[in-house]
């Protein structure tokens, strides 16, 4: 049986206010082509660089929370090679002085997953190939925005894994405002490497799956290049080094290139910007000023007393736990309910409607204030699924529920009434409850009908026993 051994690639679009290095806007998500440029990210001559200083900081930030070492000097390279979208003939990249090296991330099953490296860079533009034409056009909003690469070592043994990792990656990134990590809108993009071998044996050929955009074409495209791998060395033939596509239609990987020798990038110093000292005060500053981690989040839910299975669903999906926070703010009697509603109901509710939380008008107030209605007996669990569509639209629960009477009965005496007429009107039942009180439920279930779902249950099952002395 061949084991896997997969590297990832992974790069975050960053979430800063400039590009890497001029002033123009980094995100230019809908802008008309070409309308976020000025000379530098242009490369016209004579332009100089400068460097964003809120982007190295929140790359510092982003490595020192994956345990990075970070150097006291950090250094651009240029990074030479052409391409049809990159204005320079080159990046401006990191290369032996980047901004953290050597750090991990543990996994939930207590594998322990080394970061080779982080380093900061620009990004290139966008060629577009339109349909009903012999030429490409080039798009340069992109170009010069700021981006972190981040290289794994050669530590995950299965696709799960990868996809686990790729979560936490997302939810830090999320937790620390540095990207929105967002792979569909490509603000997360990963290249993986692959390779398999017989346990105990060295690594065996690689090949590598380039520009994958979503965490399910990483999982599936790592399973697919397994089970060809394997198949091929069962087969007795041998894996060939090459660079792969995925094709997400057709759910397989397919052949770009196969690989010449490593390129040379020859890379050199960036002349126009200076190394930085980073310098002790500085991580210091960034340390105090980190938010708080997904993984102390996850401490934070369990000690609250969420169970184990909500809390790590809740603590690496930065929008849930953002709210849970805020509702936590205004209803702290039961962490676990607020979890169930998080998990269950809403979320039943936005992959129905393919929508993000954020998106949505339900506001933390909203959810607190219903919860207090459940625990208050105001109203039943059935009557707050029934409103939760309204509140997810805005809608504030209690005035919906004065507003259509939607409150639980508990006054005993309109029970009464009701528990009355349904003893009337089914005589024969009221027989067989006598004769066999476990079908007591099947009463119970006539009075809340009457009631239309209002009554209290457990006010209804004891007016009930009573009644019928059982
Ligand atoms: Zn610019």
């Amino acid at each position: 049986m061949y084991e896997p051994v997969i590297g990832l690639e992974i790069h975050l679009a960053m979430k800063t206010k400039s590009k890497m290095f001029c002033a123009c806007p980094a995100d230019s998500f809908g802008q008309e082509a070409n309308s976020s440029t000025c000379p530098v990210c242009l490369g016209l001559p004579g332009s100089l660089p400068t460097i964003n200083y809120e982007a190295i900081e929140k790359a510092l930030m982003f490595s020192l929370a994956l345990n990075c070492q970070v150097p006291d000097i950090t250094q651009f390279h240029r990074k030479n090679y052409y391409y049809p979208d990159s204005p320079y003939n080159y990046q401006i990249s990191q290369f032996d002085k980047p901004v953290g090296e050597h750090g991990f991330i543990d996994l939930s099953n207590g594998r322990k997953i080394g970061i080779t490296r982080c380093h900061v860079e620009n990004d290139a533009g966008r060629s577009v190939h339109p349909a009903y034409a012999n030429y490409s056009l080039v798009d340069l909003n992109r170009a010069g925005a700021p981006l972190i690469e981040m290289v794994t070592e050669p530590d995950l043994r299965d696709p799960e894994d990868a996809r686990e990792f790729l979560q936490k990656v997302r939810a830090i990134a999320q937790a620390l405002g540095v990207s929105d990590a967002n792979p569909e809108e490509g603000k997360m993009r990963a290249d993986v490497n692959v390779s398999v071998r017989l346990p105990g044996e060295p690594f065996g050929t690689k090949v590598e799956v380039k520009n994958l955009n979503s965490f399910k074409s990483v999982q599936r495209s790592l399973e697919h290049e397994i089970k060809r791998q394997s198949r091929i060395l069962e087969d007795g033939g041998s894996i060939k080094q090459a660079t792969l596509g995925w094709d997400e239609g057709g759910q397989k990987t397919y052949l770009m290139r196969t690989k010449e020798e490593a390129a040379d990038y020859r890379y050199f110093p960036e002349p126009d910007l200076p190394p930085m000292q980073i310098g002790q005060n500085w991580l210091e500053a960034i340390k105090a000023k980190t938010p708080e981690l997904p993984d102390l989040k996850l401490a934070r839910y369990l000690a609250a007393g969420i169970r184990e299975y909500d809390a790590q669903i809740l603590a690496f999906d930065h929008q849930l736990a953002s709210f849970l926070d805020e509702v936590l703010k205004h209803y702290s009697e039961d962490a676990q309910a607020v979890a169930n509603w998080l998990n269950g109901d809403i979320t039943g509710y936005l992959n129905a409607e393919a929508k993000p939380l954020q998106t949505t008008s339900l506001s933390p107030e909203a959810l607190a204030k219903l919860l207090k209605l459940i625990d208050t007996n105001t109203i039943s669990g059935k009557i707050a699924k029934d409103i939760l569509p309204e509140l997810m639209q805005g809608a504030d629960p209690e005035k919906l529920i004065a507003e259509r009477g939607l409150s639980q009965v508990t006054d005993s005496s309109e029970i009464e009434a009701l528990i009355e007429s349904v003893l009337a009107e089914n005589p024969e039942l009221v027989e067989r409850v006598k004769a066999n009180p476990k079908a007591i439920n099947a009463l119970l279930g006539q009075v809340m009908k009457a009631s239309k779902g209002k009554a209290n249950p457990e006010i209804v099952r004891s007016a009930l026993s009573k009644k019928l002395a059982i």
